[in-house]
């Protein structure tokens, strides 16, 4: 037999069952934003990946581990503010690629993501951090966000190990492509308790109603999701309840739509919300209270209700639904403005809201806009403008599970 059709056909065998994930990946661009409170980087990648970040201090470094991929970024632009005094990359380890920023000053990552391509923008790694004069402390040392895997990793010597994983593991739910996650809607207020108004015929109660109907028709026409909903209708349900209903169904993940107002008319914007203790700012401190107090108009004791939600916020399981929570609300908030929706400042915010405390489901409260905005009103009371926002809620959670899968 000759060789040379033998060797032919096992090379075509090969590349023809050659997996997607063998093709060669690519760093393409490296971005970097200022705002007031973080500094964002973005690298635009060829496709999605694993990938691992954290910052090493002495010399100062934000360090970033993906599988071995081509540097097509270039020459990349440093901001000033952000003190970058190199940029290196190259080849770690078999299979593993690394890019080291070397700062001026020491930093702390706050989160990091992986998006998915969607509109015409590539699949992306987004990491926010600050930088600042003074010396951190070891608490944020040992945080690593990302999901590559720590197995053999070369971390370097200040991190001892992986304290902080995002996104977490959720539990095994069998066979991954038959699983369909259940999405439970809670469109807030209802009956006695009509929310926010615009002062004019617009309430908070029919603009959720009517956002929550249009996000689980989309949601079931993609075929990946089941879906249930707190209230179909214009009922008043205890917050309580919306928290015990959605335990009972089993959900996977729970989304709580809102609308809000506020005395400054010109403020306008979508902003996602996730529980926390303490609250991040003022303003969602008072939202937090507003949106608590609903069951008190319908004349329930909001102490004792809230007691009977067994909830410790040092719990471990709680620690791991509140970052899958923030993972996806800060994959939400990119995915709004990516399809060109307007969000406040900030817009991923947290505070104690009753309604997100599930202790194993993640979870979310979506504010979609202001009524108080005449603008803003007009458009949240428009099935064009819901619809907008139903897809962006559709394609973070693409995002979240697709993420999901992976690990
Ligand atoms: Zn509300």
């Amino acid at each position: 037999m000759r060789l040379k059709p033998i060797i032919a056909l096992v090379i075509f065998a090969f590349c023809a069952f050659l997996p997607q994930k063998l093709l060669a990946l690519s760093v393409d661009d490296v971005r970097f934003g200022v705002y007031p409170e973080k500094v964002r980087m973005v690298l635009d990648l060829s496709d999605i990946a694993d990938f691992r970040t954290f910052v090493l201090h002495s010399p100062e470094r934000i360090v970033i581990d993906l599988p071995h991929f081509d540097w097509k970024a270039g020459e990349v632009e440093r901001p000033r503010q952000v003190g970058i005094s190199d940029i290196r990359q190259g080849k770690l380890q078999p299979g593993i690629s690394r890019i080291v920023f070397d700062l001026d000053k020491p930093a702390e990552i706050h989160t990091a993501y992986l998006l998915k391509k969607n509109n015409n923008k590539p699949s992306r790694i987004v990491i926010d951090f600050d930088v600042s004069d003074v010396p951190r402390g070891l608490d944020s040392t040992g945080k690593i966000f990302g999901t590559l895997s720590l197995e053999n990793a070369n971390i370097g010597g200040s991190v001892q190990k992986a304290s902080y994983l995002v996104p977490p593991v959720k539990p095994d739910r069998g066979a991954s492509n038959t699983f369909k996650p259940l999405i439970i809607i809670d469109p807030g207020h209802g009956g006695v308790d009509p929310g926010a108004s615009s002062g004019s015929s617009i309430v908070e109660k029919h603009i959720v109603l009517a956002l929550g109907h249009e996000l689980k028709k989309q949601l079931l026409a993609t075929g990946r999701y089941r879906v249930k909903m707190t209230r179909e209708r214009d009922i008043f349900i205890p917050l309580k309840k919306r928290v015990e209903f959605a335990h009972k169904q089993g959900g996977d993940f729970f989304i709580s739509l809102h609308a809000d107002t506020i005395h400054k008319k010109d403020v306008s914007g979508a902003s996602v919300y996730t529980l926390s203790k303490d609250a991040s700012d003022k303003q969602t401190a008072r939202l937090a209270e507003k949106e608590n107090r609903v069951d008190l108009i319908a004349g329930l004791d909001l102490d004792i209700e809230d007691e009977q939600v067994a909830y410790i916020l040092g719990d471990f399981l709680i620690t791991e639904t509140t970052n899958q929570s923030k993972y996806f609300a800060n994959m939400l908030v990119s995915t709004m403005e990516d399809n060109g929706l307007k969000t406040l400042q900030s817009p991923h915010r947290y505070a104690g809201f009753a309604v997100l405390k599930s202790p194993e489901i993640p979870s979310v409260l979506i504010e979609a806009g202001f009524l108080s905005n005449r603008n803003e009103a007009f458009l949240l009371n428009k099935d064009s403008y819901r619809r907008k926002i139903a897809r962006s809620i559709v394609s973070g959670l693409d995002n979240y599970f697709a993420q999901n899968h992976r690990n």
